[in-house]
């Protein structure tokens, strides 16, 4: 049985001091993680004040992003290590933000994905298509690609361990959803690919999430697909009345 994974994804917002009101008034509300895992992925000046908020309660938390050396002349850069020592349980890579603005390749996604399990986090690793892509009929082809590359060389324990995030451009923060069976036939996809790339039991295990304008409204529709296991969320995450909503979608 797969549990259920939402994460918020602050991109480019919040301070440490919003950061800490947000968690003081969520923390008492989020549900059993074993029924559904809570996350928050942070800007990298927030996350001393996320993980001070967080101890002791359900909320898990991660980075929005990370190289892929723990140390060394990388001036910007955030370490994988010390990510892992301040107490993230996940790090985002890939994002389409990341790929699109910072210049991100696959090979350099792979990187990220391996030095994180090195060090002991989970990778939320997000691909998706451009309307572009979409529109050319070619969505299944170059999401199928994105994966290929991103797992090249990791063992079958660590991808089953690892949380897939299928996130359309054409739906991050447009409002434009996918529908919830456009979600759930390319989540099939990636996991069909899993399970050509390992094996059955991988694939039954890897969690994926639909990232893309999720919203109260939308979450139970996309939850109840079989192949969602999750929701990858920005706008909606970013105020506590509204995280709260997704994270109960259950109730
Ligand atoms: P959105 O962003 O929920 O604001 O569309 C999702 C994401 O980019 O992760």
């Amino acid at each position: 049985m797969r549990t259920p994974i939402i994460a918020g994804n602050w991109k480019l917002h919040m301070n440490p001091e919003e950061t800490t009101k947000f968690v003081e008034a969520v923390k008492d509300q989020l549900p059993d993680p074993s029924k559904v895992e809570s996350v928050i992925c942070a800007p990298a000046v927030d996350l001393d004040a996320l993980r001070k908020a967080a101890a002791g309660t359900r909320l898990h938390i991660g980075g929005e992003n990370c190289y892929f050396e723990d140390e060394g002349a990388f001036t910007g850069e955030n370490s994988p290590k010390v990510l892992k020592e301040m107490g993230m349980n996940y790090c985002i890579i890939g994002h389409s933000e990341r790929r699109g603005y910072f210049h991100e390749t696959d090979e350099d996604i792979n990187k990220k994905a391996k030095k994180l399990f090195a060090d002991g986090l989970t990778p939320i690793l997000c691909c998706g298509e451009s309307l572009e892509t979409r529109e050319a009929g070619k969505q299944e082809e170059w999401v199928v690609r994105q994966i290929k590359e991103a797992l090249n060389g990791l063992t079958a324990d660590q991808v089953a361990s690892l949380v897939i995030a299928y996130e359309p451009i054409w739906a991050i923060g447009t409002g434009k959803t996918a529908s919830a069976d456009q979600a759930e036939e390319m989540c099939k996809t990636i996991r069909e690919t899993v399970k050509d790339l390992y094996d059955a039991d991988t694939a039954d295990k890897v969690r994926i999430q639909y990232g893309g304008s999720v919203k109260p409204a939308n979450v139970k529709e996309l939850m109840s697909k079989p192949d969602i296991d999750g929701g990858l969320v920005g706008g909606a995450s970013l105020k506590p009345e509204s995280y709260l909503q997704l994270v109960n979608y259950q109730d």
